[in-house]
């Protein structure tokens, strides 16, 4: 019997031949082998919450990974720790957090698996590391054929750099060893209210602070002041810092559930609260607070969750260079105006160059902005959405950036060639491992053929 799954968005669906959660590499070796003698693709999913189908493909045998929810090892003196694909991120800071231990990249939402995050190399809000295919010491894939490749960046160099951000679409991603840095404390040391120009300064002051190790900026978004100022809130270290806090996870508490639920999504319908919004943001964010590395700058993804039948909250994000920030922004805030489209929110992170991923996105220093949205979910709201992200990425693009491919697939072949020159060897390559296809998703549909001219 087959299954009806959806991805985050609540977009993208596909009907499941089966749905199978292996417990060790033998399960997964004997899914992918019945796969196989049945022809049926093969698809893989942690969490579930990108927006792009990425863990969909029709008629697929879905592997989900929630079985392999191991922690391996903890290697206190070398920092590192070996865990298994299906871990989320709220569970291992669970078991670091008692050895004063913290993983160096973090995601402000715990829910996300480490499988699913380095199937997309996700970023956090630290400066200090970046992206977090930097920190990925190694990792255990099996292939199509199902071989087991430990790979790092000597060994099966290929392989390493193209699991990591490749979509599922090169093997099922066992475990993986992750570099580790002391569960540091940091004070809250800036929220500042500033003109959206004087921002690239503040970046280069910041990035060149060695005692910042957190940092991100939110835009305004009400329509009379859209994207001209912003708030930027620090993260500065505090050496030798004994305050003590264990790590919270999910669910966080109704206080601040409540409070981060009416921030965001109470100004979706109401334009009076919307002018209020980046006032209340302000005021919410002002308090300056000391906070653990396992803690810092973490949002609840539950006030994100509130079911509704018509409508889904999608972001996307835009990865530009530093300097050409604020150009992308202007070209941007004209594109929003023309189509009168309303954000809920825009937040600003700086992502530093990192190439260990085969398709990346920060061939250098980056600044993501990160756009969300309340998204009717009818086929001409959909259609409208598709072409004001369509024009603020042809901006992104002439100013030398790119996106995030975690999210809707609303690019032309001819966008996500621009934007991801090397995506005809990444489907070389994945054609080389895997040639009959096994690993599938919705975006090997739509883009595995790449047509410039051709739009979904
Ligand atoms: C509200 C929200 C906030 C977000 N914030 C951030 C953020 O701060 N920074 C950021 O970088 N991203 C962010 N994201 C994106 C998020 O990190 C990704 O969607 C991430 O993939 C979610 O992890 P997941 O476990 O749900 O992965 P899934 O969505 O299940 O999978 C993501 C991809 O990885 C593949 N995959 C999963 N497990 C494996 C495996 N074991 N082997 C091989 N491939 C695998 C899947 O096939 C898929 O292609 C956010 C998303 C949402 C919805």
């Amino acid at each position: 019997m087959s299954t009806l799954i959806t991805d985050g968005s609540r977009t993208y669906a596909a009907e499941a031949a089966a749905l199978v959660r292996p417990r060790d590499a033998g399960e997964v070796a004997d899914a992918l082998a019945r796969a196989r003698r049945s022809g049926t693709p093969v698809c893989v999913r942690g969490g579930g919450y990108n927006q792009g189908g990425l863990g969909l493909a029709e008629g697929a045998v879905q592997i989900g990974t929630g079985g392999l929810d191991r922690i391996l090892d903890i290697d206190v003196a070398a920092r590192t720790a070996r865990v298994q694909a299906g871990v989320t991120w709220d569970r291992l800071r669970e078991a670091l957090d008692p050895l004063g231990l913290s993983p160096r990249v973090t995601q402000s939402y715990g829910v996300f698996t480490v499988g699913g995050s380095v199937g997309i190399n996700a970023h956090g809000r630290n400066i200090d590391t970046g992206v977090l295919a930097a920190t990925v010491v190694s990792l255990r894939v099996m292939l199509a054929d199902g071989g087991i490749v430990d790979a790092d960046r000597t060994r099966d160099p290929d392989v390493f750099r193209l699991v990591l951000g490749g979509l599922g679409l090169v093997g099922v991603l066992l475990d993986v060893t992750i570099e580790l840095t002391e569960n540091h404390e940091y004070r809250k040391s800036r929220v500042a209210v500033m003109p959206t120009g004087e921002y690239p300064r503040v970046l280069r002051e910041v990035t060149a602070d060695p005692g910042i190790h957190f940092h991100y900026a939110r835009l305004a978004v009400t329509p009379s002041e859209l994207w001209d100022k912003l708030l930027c809130v620090d993260y500065r270290l505090t050496p030798g810092g004994n305050s003590r806090e264990p790590v919270r996870s999910e669910p966080l508490g109704r206080a601040d559930l409540l409070k981060q639920r009416g921030l965001f999504l109470g100004c979706t319908y109401s334009a009076w609260m919307r002018e209020r919004r980046f006032g209340w943001e302000v005021q919410h964010r002002a308090r300056m607070e000391t906070v653990r590395r396992n803690n810092v700058a973490k949002e609840s993804i539950q006030a994100l969750s509130i079911p509704r039948r018509r409508s889904g909250y999608w972001l996307q994000e835009f990865f530009l260079p530093v300097e050409n920030l604020t150009a992308f922004l202007d070209a941007g805030r004209a594109v929003l105006r023309a189509a009168d489209f309303q954000l809920l929110n825009t937040t600003l992170r700086f992502v530093p160059r990192n190439t260990d991923a085969f398709l990346s996105y920060a061939t250098g220093d980056r600044v993501a902005a990160v756009v969300y949205f309340r998204q009717p979910l009818k086929d001409a709201a959909i259609a409208r959405t598709v072409q004001v992200m369509r024009r603020l990425l042809d901006e992104a693009l002439a100013l030398g950036g790119t996106y995030y491919l975690s999210y809707h697939r609303y690019a032309t072949a001819g966008q996500l060639l621009r934007a991801y020159p090397r995506i005809e060897d990444f489907f070389r390559y994945k054609h080389k491992l895997d040639p009959d296809g096994l690993f599938r998703n919705q975006f090997a549909e739509q883009y595995a053929e790449l047509d410039p001219e051709r739009a979904f």
